[in-house]
């Protein structure tokens, strides 16, 4: 019955319009700001037969300059200049065609005034999964029009995490002692399956109602700010979800890369650098699928570049922003992303991005980095790469055994390639992420081979990034599958037998680990040497590696010994040159003092942090 009403409601009501009767679906960006340093906005508005309209506008300082259409009459692309004339307010838009007439009332806004706060060494980044952190709200967890429903004993389903479970945890991050959060993506992603990792975007401008709404996300960042923490927003231009809107009505067949048959990336950005790289294999990396759900954006459209970098200014101005994580960096087109970077840069200058390269290698990491001049007279423009050779080079010195030549090595190595890159402090250093094995599992789940290797992250050169649940030392394996990697964290769901917060059921592991992390980061969050000093570091030597970070003011010495079971004692000559003018010196992780340098013994598998005087 409710099924024939329905239908019957689907053939009467179009019927009972009047003939020929309009509406506009989408209008993006929904609003816009007066101040903005670039006048031009172009709108895409989307309805029936939309694109046969004509515009106008009275708003004073709002000019209506050319309108754009393509071969589907159901998009019209409206190109206006705001000059610093226009103030804040509703621009009424009237779309005529003969005799019809729409009106769309079109919110203008005043963009956010100060300087963006950006992010650097003094910065460490929390990463959490927005579905598997914490449920603040459970009305949203399952609604009407949103296609996957609550299943959190499905590690690919989605677990109910949301913007105000996130909020509810602000004060617990702040005590933790991180400066910043990056949300894996919040947007609407309206997918049939695993929709709670949220990179197959549905709408670019729509928080996904599960999460909450945008005026929520835009709370999320103000209550940040009131405790002194920023927000990064994860982006994805390379792609978007199967179910975006765009996808049963395309604006125009080149919107999106198209082939006879599924095509997929072959995942090599090196194609790029390559100087002998074939056509072929770099229009594969280009323009094949991240994967079959994922449809390829051509940015080499004018018309899609300037939305997507326009939905980037929009998520800043809207809800003040600190940082944006760009998703798959190199797999969009090069120029296209090196024009958007650019232009973030020049709309609000020294705003935060950082870029994911993934790679095992700095040269491959480095040709993406800010002011590096290649070779091929590629610039870049991003503010900052993931430098994952420094990660993978971690996992190789602390998976839990005695490594000598393999282990920190690869760690030395790595950074003393650091010339490849103009500005190699601004690389987001880390241990893991929501796409790898986590770090506790990586080290064979031993407590000393973590905590060295969270002292090596946090004292290192670069802007630290913590994936959260590293601190009580969650677990999770790659090869189970990505949704062990994303559990849900304690204490955020009610109900839970175990909460981080409140410190309730928590191993004596996952305690210790608590306190050494929620300690060092308070320590490194006023350490000025950290934050701005420089690194010298000592090729390592019998499984120890030693370097420092220094200014004209102190010095900071980090021993790492990764022997499994000898202490071993370090000559302070080796070193005269770091620890000239210092008599003493104490450790920050274990509180030990020492009045002589001559000679410092180093327990098995530990690092110590050494503040010299
Ligand atoms: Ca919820």
């Amino acid at each position: 019955m409710k099924k024939l009403l329905q239908t019957l409601v689907f053939i009467i009501l179009p019927a009972l319009l009047p003939a020929g009767a309009q509406v506009i679906e989408h209008v993006d960006p929904p609003s816009w700001f007066t101040g903005m340093n670039d006048d031009a906005l172009q709108l895409m508005v989307y309805g029936k037969e939309i694109g046969l309209f004509d515009v106008k506008t009275d708003y004073p300082g709002v000019e209506i300059k050319t309108l754009v259409r393509t071969e589907n009459p159901n998009y019209l692309f409206v190109n206006l200049s705001i000059s610093d004339k226009a103030a804040p307010g509703t621009v009424r838009l009237t779309f005529t065609r003969g005799k019809q007439k729409l009106v769309h009332n079109y919110p203008l806004l005043s963009r956010p005034s100060g300087p963006a706060r950006g992010f650097d060494c003094s910065d460490v980044i929390y990463l959490l999964m927005p579905d598997r952190y914490a449920n603040g709200d459970n009305s949203n967890d399952n609604l009407p029009g949103m296609t996957e429903q609550l299943n959190r004993s499905d590690p690919g389903g989605r677990h109910g995490g949301d913007l105000k479970g996130i909020i509810n945890h602000l004060d617990y991050l702040n005590g933790l002692g991180v400066t910043g959060i990056w949300l894996n993506p919040f947007l609407e992603n309206n997918q049939q399956h695993s929709s709670y990792h949220g990179y197959s975007t549905t709408d670019f401008y729509r928080a996904d109602p599960r999460y909450g709404s945008n005026d929520e996300f835009r709370e999320l960042v103000n209550e940040a700010h009131k405790r002194g923490m920023k927000v990064v927003m994860d982006m994805i231009f390379n792609h978007i979800g199967s179910s975006h809107w765009w996808m049963k009505d395309l604006p125009s067949k080149d919107w999106i890369h198209q082939f006879d048959e599924f095509t997929r990336t072959n995942y090599r950005a090196s194609t790029y650098l390559d100087p002998y790289a074939s056509d072929r294999d770099k229009m594969l990396m280009e323009k094949g699928w991240f994967d079959v759900t994922m449809p390829d954006l051509n940015q080499s459209n004018p018309l899609v570049e300037t939305y997507l970098i326009q939905t980037s200014l929009w998520w800043i101005a809207f809800s003040d922003l600190d940082g944006i994580r760009m998703d798959t960096y190199p797999y969009p087109q090069p120029d296209m992303m090196a024009r958007w970077a650019r232009r973030v840069g020049e709309e609000f200058p020294g705003f935060f991005i950082v870029g994911e390269v993934w790679y095992d290698d700095p040269s491959q990491i480095s040709y993406w980095a800010l002011n590096k001049e290649n070779s091929d007279g590629y610039r870049s423009y991003l503010p900052s790469v993931t430098d994952f050779p420094v990660c993978f080079a971690a996992h190789r010195a602390f998976e839990g055994k005695y490594n000598p030549t393999d282990g920190l090595s690869k760690i030395y190595n790595v950074l003393s390639q650091d010339f490849l890159y103009p500005e190699p402090f601004r690389n987001v250093i880390f241990l893991d992420n929501h796409d790898m094995t986590r770090i506790y599992t990586q080290t064979g789940k031993n407590l000393n081979a973590y905590k060295m290797a969270l002292s090596f992250i946090m004292t290192t050169r670069g802007i630290p990034q913590l994936y959260y649940g590293t601190e009580i030392v969650m677990e999770g394996d790659k090869s189970k599958g990505d949704g062990w990697l994303r559990e849900d964290f304690p204490g955020g769901w009610p109900g839970d037998s175990k909460s981080v917060i409140t410190g309730s059921g928590l191993e004596a592991n996952e305690k210790e680990a608590l306190d050494f992390t929620r300690h060092i980061l308070n320590w490194r969050k006023t350490k000025e040497v950290i934050h701005t000093g420089r690194l010298k570091h000592y090729i390592p030597n019998d499984g120890v590696y030693v370097y420092f970070r220094y200014n004209d003011k102190e010095s900071v010495m980090v021993i790492i010994n990764s022997n499994e079971k000898e202490s071993l004692t370090i000559k302070g000559e080796n070193y005269s040159e770091s620890l000239e003018g210092f008599t003493g010196g104490t450790d920050i992780i274990s509180g030990w003092k020492t009045e002589d340098l001559k000679s410092i013994s180093i327990p098995p598998a530990t690092a110590m942090i050494i503040e010299l005087k």
